[in-house]
């Protein structure tokens, strides 16, 4: 058996929340994860299998870790730990059931930042019940690593609010979400010159809004999101004028650890794989499990699995008790990723032909982890991050 991460944080001391709640999370994903086994969801309608992870994970009370108590969360925020926590389970079980679950977070929580008492209380509940699915709309043809870059511009309309023109590419939940947060360019530059960028709230069926729907290498609901004049009223701008950057930096902090976590999961599940392969298959007339060259092989990886867990762990810990810098969110993600994508390739060696057939765990983890090294910040963008704390700018 595998070491239990909640065994693990806890001998650690770097819990965030409380034990209590913590055990009491981890059997309700225990459960889910469970009843899902016995019930899978066909991925093969990406759109169709996300409203239905989302209807499991209301019913289970899981999408209120993504908002405040006061409109009907979990915790009084939204804390780092029981995200991570939830994320390393759903993703042994899915990426897109980890995906589903993540996306109700990150396109909500610049609302549970930013927006007016009446937004969040409109919003919120209804992000839950996963009757409300969220997009985070950042990323831009000529603006991803570098989000400056950015060129959708927010033009008044004269009435105090704005119509947004502009291109959003690599959007999760694009076309099947009805609450988007798009980043934009605000009309006014600093009074030195510097540009400001805003965030603003768009309902999936507004006008001007065109969704043009893309594949990427593991089921994941993704596409393009043009923004053709689609007009926003000053009630659905989230903070202030210039606030854009800061909104969407702080949704990032947040939730770049838990996308660690969720690589965790996937090289949780592909451990326990190999580890069962090589405990079945005979060849030379012995369990391979009992050849030293494979044994070492596990060593190695599941030693590096426990070092991104301490790291993921003490991330969100520090996170939650308001003690991270900024470096370790960008470690934890980094070695996490890189990490779970060294244990899932080792794991598809261990089974050979089967590790990439079809159907099998192995040949679906290989895909699925890829993407965790590229959104959120890729593992260059984290290693500037890194860097900058070690050097001082
Ligand atoms: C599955 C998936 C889901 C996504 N979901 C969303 C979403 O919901 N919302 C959203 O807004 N975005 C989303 N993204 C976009 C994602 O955040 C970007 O792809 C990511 O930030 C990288 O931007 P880019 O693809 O433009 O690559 P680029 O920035 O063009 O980078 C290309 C390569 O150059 C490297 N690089 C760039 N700058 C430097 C540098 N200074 N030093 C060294 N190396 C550098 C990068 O690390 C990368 O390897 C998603 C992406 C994927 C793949």
């Amino acid at each position: 058996m595998l070491q239990d991460p909640h065994i693990l944080r806890r001998d650690l001391g770097v819990v965030g929340g409380d034990h209590a709640s913590l055990a009491r999370l981890e059997g309700r994903l225990e459960a889910f994860v469970a009843a899902l086994a016995d019930d899978p969801v066909d991925e093969g309608d990406e759109h169709g299998a996300t409203r239905e992870y989302l209807r499991r994970l209301a019913a289970a009370e899981l999408l209120a870790l993504m908002v405040p108590a006061a409109h009907g969360g979990a915790f009084e925020r939204p804390l780092a730990t029981p995200i991570c926590v939830a994320r390393q389970w759903l993703a042994r079980a899915s990426g897109a059931l980890d995906t589903a679950f993540v996306m109700q977070g990150l396109g909500s929580y610049p609302i549970t930042q930013a927006a007016s008492p009446e937004l969040k209380a409109e919003l919120l509940p209804a992000v839950t019940t996963g009757e409300r699915i969220c997009a985070f709309a950042l990323t831009e043809p000529e603006a991803g690593s570098d989000v400056s870059g950015m060129q959708t511009r927010a033009e008044p309309d004269g009435d105090g609010g704005v119509r947004l023109h502009g291109e959003k590419c690599f959007i999760s939940n694009a076309g099947l979400a009805s609450s988007y947060v798009v980043f934009a360019r605000e009309a006014k530059d600093t009074p030195e010159g510097k540009p400001r960028y805003g965030a603003f709230w768009v309902p999936g069926d507004a006008e001007g809004l065109e969704v043009e729907r893309i594949q990427v290498v593991a089921p994941h609901p993704i596409g393009t999101v043009r923004l053709r004049g689609v007009e926003v009223p000053e009630a659905h701008r989230l903070g202030k004028e210039g606030d854009g950057l800061h909104i969407a930096l702080g949704t990032l902090d947040l939730f770049r650890v838990t996308v660690g976590a969720a690589a965790l999961g996937f090289a949780d599940r592909a451990l326990s794989e190999a580890v069962a392969h090589l405990q079945r298959r005979v060849q030379f007339g012995k369990p391979l499990a009992k050849q030293q060259g494979l044994r070492f092989a596990l060593a190695e990886v599941v030693t590096d699995h426990t070092a991104a867990q301490l790291l993921v762990y003490r991330a969100a810990a520090a996170r939650d008790e308001g003690r991270a810098t900024a470096d370790m969110p960008a470690m934890a993600k980094l070695y996490a990723t890189e990490s779970a994508q060294r244990v899932v390739d080792r794991a598809v060696q261990c089974l050979g032909g089967l590790g990439v057939t079809v159907g099998q765990a192995t040949e679906r983890l290989y895909r699925e982890v890829r993407a965790l090294r590229i959104y959120e910040g890729t593992s260059e963008i984290q290693k500037l991050v890194i860097a900058r704390a070690l050097f001082g700018r």
